[in-house]
């Protein structure tokens, strides 16, 4: 994937907008084609919304694009043009959270920070037989994927979880008998695997006539 051979922020920082929930399939004609049209923050930041959202159209979420775009100006205004190196100055760029923030400082710069996204839960929750209650909730996951994380190379453990998720330890019916971590699977051992991870309990229906 065009994303996994960079180590620039501002390309990493774009695939990272344009996959959330959305598909590597859908987003891949776009990337390329975005970045083709803006190269730089400071290309991004110049442009009108306008011009911004007619490149994103077709792939959904606007919201994103005008919150990218946002982002490009407060790191061009305040950074130079230059994504943010530390966490707290991360997160202080409109638009970016914890997720997006982790993932690019840590693919980008090597900074020891863990991803947690869906497919992460799903690893950590099988591989590690996570089954309190507790695990209903995301703040646990950080702390598992924090204790896993590898120091010397984060943003590289960061896509693996996340590739690993997406392509082999799967929402439903979990390749095992070709995952590169089975011997150290709980979850596999126990054979709980595929209910795993416990979900939030959703509110009862209420029914009215
Ligand atoms: Fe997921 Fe199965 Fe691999 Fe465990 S062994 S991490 S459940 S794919």
């Amino acid at each position: 994937l065009p994303w996994r051979q960079t180590r620039s922020a501002y390309r990493v920082w774009v695939s990272e907008v344009m996959l959330q929930q959305t598909t590597v399939k859908a987003v891949l004609p776009y990337y390329e084609a975005f970045l083709r049209r803006f190269p730089t923050v400071q290309a991004l930041a110049e442009e009108p919304e306008e011009e911004v959202l007619a490149a994103w159209s077709g792939l959904g979420y606007y919201h994103r694009a005008r919150n990218l775009h946002r982002g490009a100006q407060h790191v061009a205004e305040r950074h130079a043009g230059r994504f943010p190196r530390t966490l707290e100055a991360a997160l202080s760029v409109p638009g970016v959270g914890l997720y997006t923030a982790s993932a690019v400082l840590s693919i980008a710069h090597g900074a020891p920070l863990p991803v947690v996204d869906g497919n992460v839960r799903r690893v950590l929750a099988r591989l590690l037989a996570l089954r309190g209650a507790e695990y209903r909730k995301d703040g646990p996951y950080y702390n598992r994927a924090e204790e896993l994380l590898d120091r010397e190379r984060p943003g590289d453990w960061n896509q693996a979880l996340m590739e690993l998720g997406a392509t082999v330890c799967t929402p439903r019916s979990p390749r095992c008998g070709e995952c590169p971590v089975r011997s150290r699977c709980r979850g596999w051992q126990q054979g709980c695997a595929a209910d795993l991870p416990r979900m939030p309990r959703r509110p009862g229906r209420v029914r009215r006539d």
